[in-house]
């Protein structure tokens, strides 16, 4: 039996299973050649290769097509590229006339056809670049030996051992069977910790190194209410911990009855709570009944979970569906945030030495305006259907804000002129998680009309700390005074005004965090919906006078410490 003890629990919850150590593939290109007299074998392995490559993916296309998967077409265009007249001869006359290996062979063939169609001005054949890509990748890794990892397809209870999920894994992961995610990067705010929490999978992330620790096969717990990962426990171990599964399923089984239950306070203030969604899946929707809007529609999880650009028509359909369901209820859309840590694979993005400060979200949609327009053109038909709240991700200043009204100015007008209807009565808003923001918060909210708070990026930007890095993630202070103290400034403008401003980050559902806000004068809260029924639960249980009190007691602490231990004595929170 091995403990460790490191990383960070960000979705709590115990997870019991055989460990299945997911490596993502990355080929490694040498440019080599063979003896005339192995031509003839260097074929036969490359048929080989391509025999096994068409296997794999039949295989996966019929486990999707079961399923009622509409991916399974995806999987349909990359057997036509593996069976591509063109492509195969290009590969074997690179073998029989060249003398290459025939790895370095497809890999200068499958080049030849990606730069090709790189070039041609055609949406759709650009999109098969990707897939040129991906059937090149399968064919090396397959040449080198290495397994296929598939998340979608798992066969027993595993814990999912990965350096770091990537948005393509976790949308196919099989939830029945993942008991919990352990990542060597990643903290609190990362994507992974976000489904992980949405799924109500247990997760510890930012454990270095964690995979050369750990055998495939290997029977491990995940401890993510403490922080532990045991291999190979004991039988007295194992016993104990079956105990504290059971526990701690209990626990939040009794919490959810809070679920329904309307978010007032003892003193009788009301409360909104809405969630935060990364789809218009009926799982996500179905929870209109329990809260007060989407306070977060997170909608570069669309893009993501694409290997093309989805069109206006695609993302009408999806927008439609989620503002039809709320009704009147508000959803904040937010537009495409995307870079940092999250990339498409079918957009060029240069690389960057330091992508959170880079080209990201509204700056890259600026850069990218056609892109930008199909989206806000799609949310605004969509808008009649109910009541939409359009949101921009990392506005740094006023410019920014002006310059995203002109665009939206802009998409009307060519609405308009096509004689397509959208609701005027949209509204439009900024995400505060940039600190500049918040030093002209007073402006902002004389010109848009409401604000939502991203803590998760306003603290990695606040204390500079990046958010990915476990290296520093002891530096990523999300209950710094110094995180409160900013983060009532915006809350103050914004009252000021009298224009609603909500938290739809991390803190938005936490227990430590979110009574502060309310406290701040904060009067809506966005947070993943498995925080819903504990934070419902606290708001009832408590005065907004108590929540009053203790932020203002808050605001003269000097350490993070220091805040999270006020906060739990005075308001009896568990861990
Ligand atoms: C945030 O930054 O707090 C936020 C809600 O956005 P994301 O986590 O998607 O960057
Ligand atoms: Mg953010």
């Amino acid at each position: 039996m091995k403990i460790i003890q490191k990383g960070n629990a960000v979705s709590k919850g115990i997870g019991i299973g055989k460990a299945y150590l997911y490596k993502q593939y990355t080929p490694r290109i040498v440019e080599s050649k063979i003896d005339n007299d192995l031509v003839a074998q260097e074929l036969l392995n490359y048929q080989k290769t391509k025999f096994q490559a068409e296997t794999e993916i039949q295989s996966i296309q019929s486990f999707l097509a079961q399923k009622n998967d509409e991916k399974a077409k995806i999987f349909q265009a990359h057997l036509d590229i593996l069976n591509d007249i063109a492509i195969a001869e290009e590969v074997e006359d690179k073998v029989k006339n060249d003398l290459y290996t025939y790895e370095y062979a497809v890999h200068l063939a499958y080049e030849m056809f990606i730069e090709m169609l790189s070039e041609v001005d055609d949406a759709l054949i650009k999109e098969r670049v990707a897939d040129l890509k991906d059937v090149k990748n399968r064919l090396l890794r397959i040449a080198s030996g290495v397994a296929e990892a598939n998340l979608s397809r798992l066969t027993e209870p595993s814990i999912v051992i990965a350096q770091d999920l990537y948005p393509s894994d976790t949308a196919t992961l099989d939830r029945t069977y993942v008991q919990a995610i352990v990542t060597e990067i990643g903290g609190v705010t990362s994507h992974t910790a976000i489904i992980a929490k949405s799924y109500e999978i247990p997760a510890v992330l930012g454990i270095d190194q964690i995979l050369d620790e750990i055998k495939h096969g290997e029977f491990v717990i995940v401890d993510a209410i403490s922080n532990k990962i045991i291999i190979s426990p004991d039988e007295v171990t194992l016993n104990t911990y079956l105990k504290k599964q059971q526990d701690f399923i209990a626990k939040r089984e009794v919490t959810k009855q809070y679920l329904s239950q309307k978010p007032v306070t003892k003193d009788k203030v009301k409360v909104e709570v809405s969630i935060n969604i990364g789809s218009a899946n009926k799982e996500e929707l179905d929870f209109e009944q329990y809260v007060d809007g989407v306070g977060l529609f997170r909608s570069e999880f669309l893009y993501m979970e694409e290997t093309e650009m989805p069109s206006e028509e695609k993302q009408f359909e999806i927008y439609k569906k989620a503002l039809s369901k709320f009704g009147e209820k508000p959803v904040i859309l937010r537009t495409l945030d995307i870079g940092g840590d999250k990339e498409l694979s079918y957009l060029e993005m240069p690389k960057e030495e330091n992508p959170f400060l880079g080209n990201r979200a509204i700056r890259l949609c600026f850069d990218h305006m056609d892109l930008f327009k199909t989206q806000l053109r799609a949310a605004l038909r969509a808008s009649v259907f109910g009541n939409l709240w359009l949101m921009f991700p990392m506005v740094g200043s006023m410019d920014d804000v002006y310059n995203i009204k002109k665009v939206i100015e802009d998409v009307k007008k060519e609405l308009e002129l096509k004689k397509q209807a959208f609701n005027p009565n949209f509204k439009t808003g900024v995400m505060i998680e940039i600190p500049s923001i918040i030093m002209v918060a007073d402006h902002v909210a004389k010109e848009v009309d409401f604000a939502s708070i991203g803590t998760n990026d306003l603290c990695q930007y606040l204390s500079a700390v990046d958010r990915m890095n476990p290296m520093v993630s002891k530096y990523y202070q999300s209950y710094s005074p110094s995180m409160f103290r900013m983060m009532k400034l915006a809350i103050d403008a914004f009252n000021h005004e009298h224009k609603p401003i909500s938290v739809c980050g991390e803190l938005g559902g936490d227990l430590v965090a979110a009574p502060v806000l309310l406290g701040l004068g904060m009067r809506k809260l966005s947070m993943s919906k498995t925080s819903v029924p504990a934070i419902k639960k606290v708001i009832i249980n408590h005065e907004m006078k108590q929540f009053e009190a203790v932020s203002k007691h808050i605001l003269t602490l000097k350490t993070e410490a220091e805040v999270i231990n006020y906060v739990k004595s005075q308001l009896n929170l568990e861990d």
